[in-house]
């Protein structure tokens, strides 16, 4: 619970803040700028990576970031999504605010599977699932959602088969990863352990690399078809960063 005091706060804030330049679909606040989030990390400025490091991309009400808004733009406003309840969809490591949308949309199934479950404020449909060994059937669903999760991973290419395996032919996955500009090859290093050098060369303590522009042929060489698509223009309000591409990535209907 907020204090009286951060209450006043926040309000002021809010009414500061006020505009008409951007629109949070999540919220609804209209501002005139956003607020400014993450953290300078060297690596991520040198290698130019995008959607990381520190910038203006917070709505200073929920404090929806870019590249959650950007998933909204996609499934909701450009996909369309919510018009076919038929569909089946996995979501590993949901984005909460996302995640209350599609689920509040009752499609035919909407499996969310994090490996930590703990730190939802939603817990009770958030399972216990490794995106390596995914506990459904061949041909499954209908859409993958997995999004900042493959950077974590040792063998990414484990993962992306295992989501591509799950997949209906003609089944979608939007795969996103923190990905360089500058650089053309992936930069990557299992063997560091080292929560402060892995910072220092990948971004985040956690991290295992830095993929570069070759990101869409790990996705391809599992059997993905790959479309890069950027939309930030097209959902200017929803104050996207403009060179987020989204990995649009699909299963042929024929193997
Ligand atoms: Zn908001």
């Amino acid at each position: 619970m907020m204090s009286l005091l951060q209450r006043i706060k926040n309000k002021i804030k809010l009414k500061s803040h006020a505009g008409s330049v951007y629109h949070c679909p999540f919220c609804g606040y209209n501002s005139r700028d956003l607020e400014v989030v993450g953290h300078d990390i060297p690596v991520l400025r040198e290698k130019q990576v995008i959607g990381g490091g520190r910038r203006a991309a917070g709505c200073y009400q929920c404090h929806s970031r870019d590249r959650e808004r950007l998933l909204y733009a996609f499934f909701i406003e450009e996909l369309k999504l919510p018009e076919n309840k038929k569909i089946s969809i996995l979501h590993i490591a949901p984005e909460p605010k996302l995640s209350k949308v599609l689920l509040a949309n009752n499609f035919k199934e909407y499996i969310c599977g994090d490996l930590f479950t703990e730190g939802y404020d939603y817990p009770e449909y958030v399972q216990n699932m490794n995106v390596m060994d995914i506990p459904f059937q061949d041909h499954h669903f209908d859409y993958a959602i997995c999004n900042h999760v493959l950077e974590h991973i040792p063998e990414d290419t484990k993962a992306m088969k295992e989501l591509y395996r799950i997949l209906k032919p003609g089944g979608k996955a939007v795969l996103q990863v923190p990905i360089s500009k500058n650089n053309q090859k992936t930069h990557e290093d299992f063997t560091i352990a080292d929560q402060n050098k892995r910072e220092e060369l990948f971004g985040q303590f956690d991290h295992v690399r830095i993929y570069g522009q070759d990101y869409i042929e790990r996705l391809k060489s599992v059997g993905f078809t790959v479309h890069r698509v950027n939309i930030s223009e097209k959902y200017k309000t929803f104050g996207l960063n403009p060179e987020e591409d989204i990995f649009f990535c699909e299963k042929p209907v024929s193997q």
